[in-house]
């Protein structure tokens, strides 16, 4: 096995692509469940099947992965289905003999088809190294199996006590979407430095923080062995199972929307912060972590802006300004591509995440957190959990101006809170409104009261 998985790599090195001989989905069908009930869902989670819908609403479809074992059970049970792609082999195979087409030619931009993990490398490299002033990159450590973790850093003016916005990629191996549409991001903040002056701003007024690639183990074995596999590479007695690296974080572990079977998809592992990776994550952003304020975890598909709670239904203390600023990476959006991304608290609109990222981020720092579920919507109309290359580069400029209104609002004069760039009459009346409706953010002096002594320091705020 380690050998195989060796020379797979030394494959993908010499840009020969293609998984290695084994055919992994070979009979392995996607299928759609027309409607999702209580007894559909509790059926598919005794299977353990792949489920590809990201969000699963009552009575609407669901899209999944199954083995042709999974399958027949399917058929035992009688759950009414589609079949929407027969044969998921041929589909992959078919996007690896596309990939290796395009890799001869050089009409093909850089975000027009999907990379490798060395691809990305010589990219992360050669961004950095446009600008070296304002951009590193590091290796922050390693992961199971040995490989680089990068951390890529852009600071403007170089200040070190400026807030700090972390965004993270690929926790989830086969979203090959989200370290394109990531990478894409960083590049063009990079490029952006000194000649538009928002993106200038925004780097002098925020050290950012990117691990465009957190599971580059299980990346680079989405592109060798098994396109769809979700999980990082740990090996549970001799076996490989992996880790669902989203539900390995330090928050609620173990509870609900999380499996303690290493065959599951969203196994959390033996315990918070048992993997490699998120140990290297927590590592780069040790020097920083008093200074977070905001945080992207970045993932496909369903565009979606989600924010905590993931692992409760209970409203998280911030919902109301969490709801407002994801709004305004949703407008951002919509400006970029004329994309609809919904915003709302993950364990409302989604389901039960227990052990994620955004939740950890906004409990462990009080940073305003989501995560981003890219482009397209489902259910998926295409076969494969992939969208085509053409959706990187849309993806991609959805990120980057979404972020970039993110970062227009942690940069924002707390005091400006009609968000129009002045301080006016109107700010002291949505002060009073927050203030009435005892909003987090009327209580200036955070001591948990809402009193003459915020109406005070507002208006200290308003005057600095
Ligand atoms: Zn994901």
């Amino acid at each position: 096995m380690k050998l195989r998985n060796l020379l797979a790599s030394l494959c993908v090195a010499s840009v020969a692509l293609g998984q290695t001989g084994e055919r992994p989905y070979e009979g392995h069908k996607q299928i759609r469940v027309p409607a999702a009930t209580r007894a559909v869902v509790e059926a598919l989670d005794t299977l353990e099947a792949d489920i590809w819908t990201h969000r699963i609403v009552p009575m609407r479809p669901i899209d999944l992965r199954l083995s042709p074992e999974q399958y027949a059970s399917v058929l035992e049970l009688g759950l009414a289905h589609v079949v929407v792609a027969d044969d998921l082999q041929a589909v992959v195979d078919a996007e690896q003999a596309r990939i290796a087409a395009r890799a001869a030619r050089d009409d093909i931009g850089w975000y027009d088809e999907y990379r490798t993990l060395d691809e990305y490398w010589v990219r992360w490299q050669s961004i950095v190294d446009a600008n070296p002033g304002i951009a590193s990159i590091d290796v922050a450590g390693r992961s199971i199996e040995g490989r680089d973790i990068p951390v890529i850093v852009l600071n403007g003016d170089g200040r070190t006590d400026k807030p700090v916005f972390v965004i993270n990629a690929c926790q989830h191996a086969r979203e090959w979407l989200s370290p394109a549409a990531t990478t894409f991001t960083i590049e063009s903040l990079v490029n952006g430095y000194g000649s538009d002056p928002r993106i200038t701003r925004l780097l002098d007024d925020m050290e950012w923080v990117f691990l465009p690639m957190v599971n580059p183990d299980g990346f680079d074995f989405s592109w060798t062995d098994e396109r769809f596999w979700r999980k990082n590479k740990r090996m549970i007695d001799d076996r490989l199972r992996g880790v669902d690296l989203n539900r390995n974080w330090d928050i609620n572990w173990g509870g609900p929307g999380s499996s303690s079977s290493p065959g599951s998809q969203t196994f959390h592992g033996d315990g918070p912060f048992s993997e490699p990776e998120l140990q290297v994550f927590l590592s780069a952003i040790d020097s920083v972590g008093d200074r977070i304020v905001g945080h992207l975890d970045v993932h496909t598909h369903s565009q979606l802006v989600l924010s905590p709670w993931g692992y409760t239904r209970d409203a998280p203390a911030d919902l109301a300004e969490l709801n407002e600023v994801g709004e305004a990476f949703a407008d951002g959006v919509l400006d970029a591509t004329g994309a609809i991304y919904e915003v709302g608290q993950t364990a409302t609109v989604l389901y039960l995440v227990s052990g994620g990222g955004s939740d950890w981020f906004y409990d462990e720092f009080g940073a305003l957190s989501w995560t981003i579920e890219l482009r397209p919507e489902g259910p998926i109309t295409l076969p494969g959990f992939d969208p085509p290359p053409d959706q990187i580069l849309p993806a991609g400029e959805e990120l980057l101006e979404g972020t970039l209104r993110l970062a227009e609002e942690f940069t924002r004069h707390p005091a400006d809170l009609d968000r129009d760039d002045r301080l006016t009459l109107f700010d002291y009346l949505r002060f009073q409104a927050l203030w009435a409706e005892r909003d987090p953010r009327a209580d200036i002096d955070e001591n948990g009261e809402f009193d003459a002594a915020d109406l005070a320091a507002f208006d200290a705020l308003f005057g600095s």
